[in-house]
């Protein structure tokens, strides 16, 4: 409906009536809009159009910045409104609700001064030009489509909405229904009003929508994007507002506290749980009396958390001729060990991110396998931290104690790290067979986790509560006993075997190594002490037993604290020790040379034995007496050799014919079987054959050869049969100048582990049953 502005302005050449330019909105006809009105002339257009008939112009400015539009700054085509509702708000603004009416042309703008007005020419919306149907289908559907695709950045747009406009199949309809509620560009709006074909009105609006979709998608992406940095920036300061308000609160010690602790967890970079986690014992502490117990424990949480290396790697050069070096600078012998360890140093090098690959250097104290761990972490480039496990048997000592515990502290591995201070040392777990299980927890079982390559990049530790990633950490273990070490802990290593060493390879030890070492940390010069070839070997033969060389390196320095304290105090200038003199600065020899017997003798045999010092040799002695068939074992005899004696007695009657024994011994007389150095306990099945030999020599009265030793386990019928420890065994009768050694058959391809020094100096005879040691050891 057409209406005439009863304005004494009013012209007759068409509608005069108030106006308002727009600045970037656009009105169409039967949409309804709100929007507010700030400039004076458009407040007075409105005032005075309410006082008329509430009929308004709504053109839009070509450029929002015009404040005084004329004429040439508005579009030509405007919408004739009609105002709803007026709404005055503070500082001259109003809130308008207005809906259009008519679409008309603006002929001529009237500038009132204090108001505009606008001579209009009504023109229709929708031309009645025929259009395709095909073509107007086609494109509503282009439409609807892109719609959906706009309506999915705005999740709050009204469901209705959607449906009404998918279902809609009136081009005008859904032509308004898209356009009044989707945010165009004005200038776009503009020409969706102007245009009045509806087929071209939808296939300009396809195009608006179109690009519009494509920004909302690209700022979507962009928006994802920067969202986590911004989160983090927001994140920060609000901590720092939030802190502020604590600081005003506490005072500022207080406040800079916990200050001090939010920005040290903020600058550590860690995952965002584990930050959060921190934060709140951050704040946590912010709400505690500073001297309460729980603010202790708290600050004691968040100081060796603090602590711990995050991110901290050292950088490693590696090279295999440098690695190689380094293990021969800082050991003698050990070629075959060195070889496997460059092996491993190799893969490390060419694949750095190799997981999973665990070294367990095997074998009895003091043969070098802590300081050969510490030659690896040197020649990685590693720092390195030990963590010795002999005798844990609580999971807590790996894993930690919950921190709410009293005195509760973290888990071995996690002091082994903060002790090393970087995230990729080389950790040595000493002693990994000494694991204890008991009620307390499976220690094993967390030591499975920390080794487990799959499990140890989050590895847990009751005490600190957010994942450590040690799957950067290289590990080494040790062991005395490869059979006592949990299977499945086992099952995670490659075991390197380290052989006990002759009394040559001692020598050179102490010569090249230990003397050197332990002038240095006695402070004392190569000139100052000179000792003796000879007594060195002393020490080595009648002062030590052992595998590898620690007392050796303690009586060493125990010559040096004397040759210090002679030296400081002004008593002698330089101390040579000669042979002679060891007795004077060591006391009383410890061994006696040899405990084997060095002459052919009746009911004495040199047996073999394997301990965890290593092998020695153990001689077994019978006697036979007159008496009633009792048989009397000593020598703190376990079980299991108790019942070898049974075996080899019952044996022995079975062939006493065969070797000219009586065949009433068993009721006659009265056995006493004694393994020498009582008090050294001893077990296993391997002195079968020993005892049997010392039996057959003592009741049929033939010597046994001393340059002899053996060993076997043997069945009632008289079967050698397979025994563990050969290398050491071997070790031990070449350190005590045995010519031949009876092993067990079934061990024959052990003799490739045997040392070469040990393969040259000794004729091996391989026993498959008793005869053959017995024809080999007794003197016919
Ligand atoms: P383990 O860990 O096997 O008990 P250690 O590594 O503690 O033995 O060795 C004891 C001492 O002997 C160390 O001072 C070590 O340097 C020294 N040592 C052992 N084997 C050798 C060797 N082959 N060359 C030089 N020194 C050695």
């Amino acid at each position: 409906m057409e209406q005439t502005i009863k304005s004494d302005k009013s012209t007759e050449s068409g509608n005069v009536m108030y106006a308002v330019a727009m600045r970037g909105l656009v009105a169409f006809p039967k949409m309804v809009m709100h929007f507010d009105v700030a400039r004076d002339k458009s407040v007075a257009s409105i005032e005075k159009a309410l006082k008329n008939d509430g009929k308004l112009f709504l053109v839009t400015q070509h450029e929002t910045y015009v404040d005084t539009p004329k004429a040439s700054d508005l579009y030509k085509v405007g919408v004739v409104a009609e105002i709803k509702q007026v709404l005055k708000l503070p500082d001259n603004i109003m809130k308008v609700l207005v809906e259009g009416v008519y679409k008309a042309n603006l002929v001529r703008l009237i500038d009132d001064g204090d108001a505009l007005r606008a001579e209009v020419k009504r023109t229709p919306t929708y031309s009645r030009a025929k259009y395709d149907m095909v073509e107007a289908e086609a494109l509503m559907r282009s439409v609807k489509d892109v719609f959906e695709r706009y309506s999915s950045y705005f999740p709050r747009m009204p469901k209705e909405l959607l449906v009404s406009v998918m279902t809609q199949d009136d081009p005008i309809k859904l032509f308004e229904a898209v356009t009044f509620n989707c945010n165009l560009n004005y200038r776009d709006k503009q020409t969706l009003l102007e245009e009045s074909n509806i087929i071209n009105k939808l296939s300009v609006l396809f195009a608006c929508l179109t690009s519009e979709v494509e920004i909302l998608g690209l700022e979507n992406l962009i928006n994802e994007q920067t969202k986590n940095s911004i989160d983090k920036g927001q994140k920060e300061y609000y901590l720092r507002e939030q802190l502020r308000v604590i600081q005003e609160q506490l005072g500022e010690d207080e406040g800079d506290e916990a200050f001090n602790y939010i920005s040290d967890i903020m600058a550590l970079k860690l995952d965002d749980k584990s930050q959060d986690k921190l934060l709140k014992e951050a704040d946590k502490l912010t709400k505690l009396p500073p001297s309460s117990q729980e603010a202790f424990v708290i600050k004691n949480y968040l100081d060796t958390v603090l602590d711990l290396p995050w991110g901290k790697y050292t950088k490693a050069k590696m090279s295999i001729e440098k690695a190689e070096n380094i293990l021969n600078k800082d050991h003698y012998g050990l070629k075959k060990v060195k070889e496997r360890i460059l092996e491993f140093l190799a893969v490390h090098m060419l694949n750095p991110e190799i997981k999973g690959q665990i070294i367990c250097l095997a074998g009895p104290p003091g043969i070098g396998k802590t300081s050969i761990a510490k030659s690896i972490a040197k020649a990685m480039g590693r720092k390195y931290a030990r963590v010795s496990l002999g005798g844990v048997r609580d999971e807590a000592d790996i894993r930690g104690h919950r921190k709410t515990y009293v005195g509760a502290m973290p888990g071995r591995v996690i002091t082994a790290l903060q002790q090393a201070g970087s995230a990729n040392p080389l950790i040595l777990f000493d002693e990994i067979d000494k694991l204890c299980s008991d009620i307390k927890g499976d220690p094993s079982s967390a030591m499975l986790e920390v080794l487990d390559s799959e499990q140890n990049n989050a590895f847990r530790d009751h005490f600190i509560e957010i994942p450590f990633d040690l799957s950067k950490a290289v590990f080494i273990t040790t062991a005395n006993d490869v059979s006592a070490i949990p299977g499945p802990l086992l099952d995670r290593m490659e075991v390197i075997e380290l052989p006990s060493y002759t009394a040559e390879e001692k020598f050179h030890i102490a010569k090249e190594h230990l003397i050197p070492k332990q002038l240095k940390e006695h402070g004392l010069k190569a000139s100052q002490l000179k000792i003796d070839d000879k007594a060195i070997h002393k020490i080595i033969q009648l002062y030590t037993k052992e595998a590898g060389v620690r007392t050796l390196e303690r009586y060493i320095a125990s010559l040096c604290r004397k040759t210090a304290k002679k030296i400081a105090s002004g008593e002698a200038k330089r101390v040579t020790i000669k042979e002679k003199d060891v007795h004077t600065y060591l006391g009383v020899e410890k061994y006696s040379p040899d405990l084997s017997s060095k002459q052919d003798q009746v009911g004495v045999v040199n047996g073999l034995a394997w301990t965890s010092v290593g092998g020695v040799l153990m001689p077994i002695e019978v006697m036979v007496l007159d008496g009633s068939g009792k048989i009397e074992v000593t020598g703190s005899l376990g079980d299991v050799m108790k019942e070898s004696a049974k075996i080899a007695v019952s044996y022995v009657r079975s062939v006493a014919d065969k070797y000219g024994i009586d065949p009433n011994f068993h009721k006659e007389k009265d056995i006493h079987i004694h393994a020498p150095e009582g008090a050294v306990p001893k077990d296993g099945p391997s002195a079968g054959v020993t005892m049997t030999t010392a039996l057959v020599s003592a009741l049929s009265g033939k010597a046994v050869r001393a340059d002899i030793a053996m060993t076997g386990e043997i069945t009632l019928h008289g079967k050698v049969l397979a025994i563990g420890g050969l290398r050491e065994k071997t070790m031990a009768a070449y350190k005590s100048e045995i010519k031949t050694v009876i092993i067990p058959f079934a061990n024959k391809p052990d003799l490739e582990e045997v040392d070469d020094v040990v393969k040259d100096a000794i004729e091996f005879v391989y026993a498959e049953d008793l005869s053959t040691v017995l024809d080999t050891a007794l003197i016919k």
